[in-house]
């Protein structure tokens, strides 16, 4: 069984007043029985980690260059992430795919920089919605698939995240028949490159969860939880994700 996981993904917001949502909500949950994950922008990982020493949620960067160290103005390393005090890293989202020219390799090597740092990667795939009108979202899906992960990964840290751009801050969600037929699409695809053990990668669904359609999200065939942009700025929206989960 894949382990179950609430990912939020703050975006380009928060300051550090903010941190005393992620307070509170580590408070809701003293001993949550899925995973809980914030990852806020990279100026709070490390004050948001303190903050949340000694609690279960844990804490995620947005982004990682592919690289350890070196002439990469602006970048932060999968390594600094977690000397800050994180251990996930979302990697790939289509935000970085359409503002960064992020490509699918160069999402798979920092995958590989993420693991071996020691971090689990969530990476993102996602067609957008001239590609599902067009009738290519499995094939777009698995070509992603195919392209951001490597060869060798470590399949307990690796999570995977289905988003589709479309649904994104759109408040627009697929059907449940359309998550279904795409999270089971990512499994077999999965399983078949890296046999048994990726029956345990958590695939999350991404793209205007709220509290109120996460249970029927939830519900649906190899969906192991959520990676939620919005509704994981409040403590009291991304509560009602958790107890969902
Ligand atoms: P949203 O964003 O929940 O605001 O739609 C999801 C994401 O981009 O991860």
């Amino acid at each position: 069984m894949a382990r179950k996981l609430a990912a939020g993904n703050w975006k380009m917001n928060g300051v550090k007043a903010s941190l005393g949502e992620a307070t509170a909500l580590a408070e809701m949950f003293p001993a949550p029985k899925v995973d809980i994950l914030l990852c806020p922008p990279a100026t709070l990982v490390a004050p948001m980690a303190q903050a949340l020493f000694g609690t279960q949620v844990h804490v995620g960067g947005q982004d990682c260059h592919m690289k350890t160290s070196g002439a990469h103005t602006g970048d932060i390393s999968a390594e600094m992430l977690l000397d800050a005090g994180a251990d996930h890293v979302i990697l790939g989202h289509s935000e970085r795919r359409a503002d960064h020219g992020e490509t699918d390799q160069m999402v798979a090597e920092k995958t590989v920089a993420a693991t071996q740092a020691g971090l689990s990667p969530v990476v993102c795939v996602g067609e957008t919605l001239a590609q599902r009108e067009a009738g290519e979202t499995l094939a777009v899906i698995r070509q992603q698939l195919s392209g951001s992960l490597p060869d060798v990964v470590d399949l307990k840290k690796l999570v995977i995240a289905y988003e589709p751009v479309w649904a994104i801050g759109t408040g627009k969600i697929p059907t449940l028949e359309q998550i279904a037929e795409v999270h089971d699409d990512m499994r077999a695809t999965l399983v078949a490159r890296y046999g048994d053990g990726a029956k345990d990668i958590p695939l999350l669904y991404g793209g205007s969860v709220k509290p109120s359609n996460a249970a029927e999200i939830f519900a649906t065939s190899n969906v192991d939880g959520a990676l939620v942009g919005g509704a994981s700025l409040k403590a009291a929206d991304f509560s009602g994700i958790v107890k969902a989960l």
